[in-house]
């Protein structure tokens, strides 16, 4: 199957085809660091790693650029509250958003810029649009003028009628009811951050930035743009605006938006207050990888995903089963003959369809889990040959190079560990059933769980 998404300009599910052939250029919207971002923002970032890491898997060489919103009016709000600079306040939850990344295994994007370090090729986009008429000064502000755009609104099938053109909005993020001139550059308030520009005096509205900063480092027309669906509009239809009025062609080829994660109902939101961040959720004793399982296979990244108090858990869950199941497939003796299995490539095969198919991961799953089910009965009839079980390893690899979960490693214990098992082997054997539970306790506070069976004690790792 080729690859194909869905595309929210044209409203159908397109074939993908970059603009240069073996490259993609993608820029996702990036967190505005007023705050820690919500497991519902991470959503968001894991269907973006999700795409990205299709893509390399297909052999596309990946340009990604994710911006860090750090200059905006809840930032502004925030900083004088706290009588802070908005670099000092944004400093912690820049740091933060990167460390939430590395515990996420997102990868990382290639390019991240910030909006502050950029005020200048806002500036120089700003001139372009007034020299061509699409923008206009009033007392000290500049408004994008959506009556010289006809496109507008189409991104987020607005009805022409509804438009009020001249009227105006200067807030960062509004409405549909709202559609009308919006700002660009924003005169100076009492307390607000300012810089001094060829334009004048005053700082950027939100949506020119992304416009800046895509064509900056990906060009005036590039391959992917995505977001959260809250980004549509204003947001997104007014990037499309700003750019393609100034340039004169398509900005962007494929517009894919993520559904949200919603709590009782509604999306999750910092200004909904029905929120829960990554750090709660390890604050809780779940491990890394759950939260990002759950939150990148919970449903298709265009269908909404219900939080719920378990659904970390069940992750768990989960992926201890796959631990098993991978700790039985690598007991299969190397030197055990018997067949290729036949199954293996076909599942290979229907795995990438399915994330072709505008990346179907839960049904791209149900095929890796048919072969787990059907690979486990041969384990138990003791069938599974080592050809068949190199195989298994090999796609377990390639599935993994999506799902970052796995651990597909043999699992070594340090010396400290294997030591404190040996000595609660002497204990039990010398009848020393309180110091071997307490060694049994200790090791479980550490992750790893002990098994006493037939074969002697085994072990298994719980933890990160
Ligand atoms: P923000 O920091 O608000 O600019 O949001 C960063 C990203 O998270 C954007 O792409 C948003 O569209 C996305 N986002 C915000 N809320 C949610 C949610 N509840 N579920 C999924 N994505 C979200
Ligand atoms: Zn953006």
């Amino acid at each position: 199957m080729t690859l194909r998404f869905f595309d929210t300009l044209s409203g159908t599910l397109r074939d993908f085809e970059p603009l240069r052939p073996g490259e993609v250029g993608m820029y996702t919207c990036g967190p505005t660091v007023h705050d820690f971002q919500h497991i519902g923002n991470y959503r968001t970032f894991l269907f973006e790693d999700l795409l990205r890491r299709h893509l390399r898997g297909k052999r596309y060489r990946v340009v990604q650029v994710m911006n860090l919103t750090d200059v905006d009016d809840k930032i502004i709000r925030k900083a004088a509250a706290k009588h802070m600079t908005i670099g000092e306040y944004t400093a912690v939850y820049t740091e933060a958003f990167f460390q939430d990344l590395r515990t996420l295994n997102i990868e990382p994007a290639e390019v991240y810029p910030r909006a502050t370090d950029h005020v200048g090729d806002m500036v120089t986009l700003i001139e372009r649009l007034m020299e061509k008429g699409h923008a206009y000064e009033l007392d000290g502000s500049i408004y994008f003028r959506i009556a010289s755009f006809p496109p507008y609104g189409r991104l987020a099938k607005l009805d022409p009628k509804g438009l009020k053109a001249g009227a105006r909005v200067d807030a960062d993020e509004y409405d549909k009811e709202d559609v009308r001139d919006f700002v660009l550059w924003k005169a100076p308030r009492e307390g607000d951050p300012v810089w001094d520009t060829r334009i004048g005096r005053g700082r950027p509205g939100w949506s020119i930035e992304c416009s800046a900063m895509s064509m900056k480092y990906l060009g005036e027309s590039f391959d992917i743009h995505t977001g959260g669906v809250d980004n549509i509009f204003p947001h997104h239809e007014n990037e499309i605006a700003q750019s393609e009025a100034a340039t004169g062609k398509p900005f962007v080829r494929y517009w894919l938006h993520a559904e949200h994660l919603q709590m009782t109902g509604e999306k999750m939101a910092k200004s909904l207050g029905n929120f829960t961040t990554v750090r709660d959720a390890l604050a809780e004793g779940y491990q890394p990888r759950a939260i990002r399982y759950a939150l990148l296979t919970g449903a298709q990244y265009r269908r909404k995903l219900n939080f719920s108090p378990d659904m970390f858990g069940a992750a768990e869950s989960a992926l201890r089963r796959l631990d098993d199941f991978v700790a039985r497939v690598r007991a299969v003796p190397d030197s055990r003959p018997g067949e290729p299995l036949d199954l293996v490539s076909p599942t290979q095969a229907a795995w990438e369809a399915a994330l072709d198919d505008d990346l179907n991961l839960p049904v791209a799953l149900g095929h890796l889990f048919d072969l787990v089910h059907e690979v486990n009965r041969l384990i138990e009839s003791g069938s599974l040959g080592a050809p068949a079980k190199r195989q298994v390893l090999e796609l377990l690899g390639d599935v993994d190079r999506i799902l970052g979960v796995l651990r597909l490693e043999e699992q070594t214990l340090d010396a400290e560990v294997e030591r404190l098992i040996a000595e609660r082997e002497a204990a039990r054997t010398s009848g020393n059933f309180q110091r071997a539970d307490s060694i049994r306790a200790d090791l479980a506070r550490r992750g790893i769980l002990l098994e006493d069976t037939k074969q002697g004690v085994r072990w298994k790792r719980t933890g990160p």
